[in-house]
């Protein structure tokens, strides 16, 4: 049975949200501040599976929760309510570690749907380490001086680790069953994230931004991960070195 934390201090939003999501078959907690969430997560036995989490909080905020799950190596799949027309919040809250994102009001199938999700790309990645179908990436890639380590979302730069949430291993991992060729921005919104129609593209770029930070020894002059003018992203696992 899965697990869900709501991080929400609207009690009214919080308690419709632990009603509908207990009847869909998951056990809720809530939690009304930030702090409390994080102690949640901290101390949960068995662990979250989800949370989802506001981003306006008293106390501490929602980017805070997630960045210091993430600092504290939580890597637990994270959705964030953000507010409507606060498309700074949406790339505030992925580059703060969330996994995806809701807009505020929203309907009540489309959070379960999105729940569900995030579910399912967990027992992918988690499937995906018994080396299931054979069409599919290995659990562990390997690139020059790095390899990623999708079983245990880490990257692995010699002798550096780097945690990767959900989002990032699924989008390195889309990019590296791609490689050598040409992704657009919106086949990695539709395939990785879902088409979800409200998402902003630029949240792919803030994506790629972090891990080139990873993976590229000078990110500026990206080797590895290179912007498609006009398109999006193409993945190389063995760069050309005369360039
Ligand atoms: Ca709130």
């Amino acid at each position: 049975m899965s697990r869900i934390l709501i991080v929400e201090d609207e009690q009214h939003l919080a308690g419709g949200l632990r009603f509908n999501l207990e009847a869909e078959g998951y056990t809720v907690d809530v939690a009304e501040t930030g702090e409390a969430g994080l102690e949640l997560v901290l101390a949960s036995s068995p662990p979250i599976d989800v949370v989802v989490l506001d981003v306006m909080l008293p106390g501490i905020d929602g980017f805070t929760v997630v960045s210091e799950m993430r600092r504290a190596g939580h890597f637990i799949p994270t959705l964030m309510l953000t507010a409507r027309g606060h498309a700074d919040d949406v790339l505030k809250g992925f580059a703060a570690g969330a996994d995806d994102y809701l807009t505020k009001p929203f309907e009540l199938p489309i959070l379960i749907a999105r729940i569900r999700g995030l579910l399912r790309r967990r027992e992918w990645l988690a499937a995906s380490s018994w080396n299931t179908a054979p069409a599919e990436a290995p659990d562990t890639f390997a690139f020059g001086d790095k390899s990623v380590h999708f079983d245990v979302l880490e990257l692995r730069v010699r002798q550096q680790v780097f945690p990767l949430t959900l989002m990032e291993a699924n989008v390195l991992r889309y990019l590296i069953q791609h490689e050598g060729k040409p992704v657009s921005r919106k086949a990695m919104l539709e395939d990785v994230w879902g088409l979800h129609e409200d998402t902003d593209t630029r949240a792919i770029d803030n994506f790629i931004v972090r891990l080139r930070r990873y993976i590229e020894d000078d990110p500026s002059r990206p080797r590895h991960l290179l912007t498609v003018r006009g398109v999006g992203y193409r993945f190389l696992a063995s760069p050309d070195p005369s360039r």
